[in-house]
C-alpha cells in the first residue's frame, strides 16, 4: 500500500467502544440503543469476564459454575458516545421484563446503580420511557460481534448478525412519568480494557 494517503485510515471496527460494569458507589445512566439484550454464560478469570465455552468443553466450569451476564449498548444522554454495559443475571431481570412488555429496549432510559459498597453488590436497574428521537439516536453496535472480538472468539452458528428474540405482542403501553432525575454521573471510565 502507498505510504502516503490523503486521509487517515478508517477507524477500526468498534474502535473506542468500551465495556463497563457499574462501579461501586456510582451509577451508570444512558439511553439504550440496542433493541434487545445479548447475554451468555461467563466466568471471571484474571479480573475479567470471559465466556463459558459450554459445560461439556469448558475447563473453567470445573472450578466454578458459570454465571450469566447480559450486555446492552447505551448512549450518553449528553453526547453521541456509546458504551456497552454488563449486567448480572439478577440485574438483567428488570430489563428483560421491560423488553417482554414493550418489545424493544431502544430509546429507553436506564439508570443502573450498585446498592451496596462492594464491587459485587447487587445492581438495581430503573428503566424509564423517554421522548428520545429514535431517528437521531445512534445505531447500536452489533453486540454479539463486539463481544466475540473482545473475547477473541470466532463467530458461532455461522457468521450471521444477531438474531433477535421473537417479539412478544405488545398490547398495553406502559406510561411512565418523564424522567425528573438530575443524575450527573454519566458513563464512567471502564474497568475493562478495550481492544483498540
Ligand atoms: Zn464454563
Amino acid at each position: 500500500m502507498n505510504d502516503w494517503q490523503d486521509r487517515p485510515p478508517p477507524p477500526r471496527e468498534f474502535g473506542g467502544l468500551r465495556l463497563t460494569r457499574v462501579p461501586k458507589g456510582k451509577a451508570v445512566t444512558g439511553i439504550i440503543t440496542c433493541d434487545h439484550m445479548v447475554g451468555r454464560d461467563t466466568h471471571f478469570q484474571h479480573r475479567r469476564t470471559v465466556p463459558c465455552t459450554g459445560k461439556a468443553t469448558c475447563e473453567l466450569c470445573e472450578k466454578e459454575r458459570p454465571r450469566w451476564h447480559g450486555y446492552l449498548s447505551i448512549c450518553s444522554t449528553h453526547s453521541q458516545n456509546q458504551c456497552v454495559i454488563e449486567l448480572t443475571e439478577l440485574a438483567s431481570q428488570t430489563v428483560i421484563a421491560w423488553f417482554d412488555r414493550r418489545g424493544t429496549l431502544r430509546g429507553t432510559r436506564i439508570h443502573a446503580q450498585r446498592t451496596g459498597n462492594f464491587d459485587n453488590s447487587p445492581v438495581n436497574c430503573i428503566l424509564e420511557v423517554t421522548d428520545t428521537d429514535l431517528r437521531t439516536l445512534p445505531e447500536s453496535p452489533d453486540l454479539r460481534r463486539f463481544l466475540q472480538m473482545l473475547w477473541k472468539i470466532g463467530p458461532e452458528h455461522g457468521n450471521g448478525r444477531d438474531v433477535p428474540t421473537p417479539r412478544p405482542n405488545v398490547t398495553t403501553p406502559i406510561v411512565n412519568k418523564p424522567s425528573t432525575s438530575t443524575t450527573n454521573e454519566e458513563i464512567p471510565d471502564t474497568d475493562e480494557e478495550d481492544f483498540t
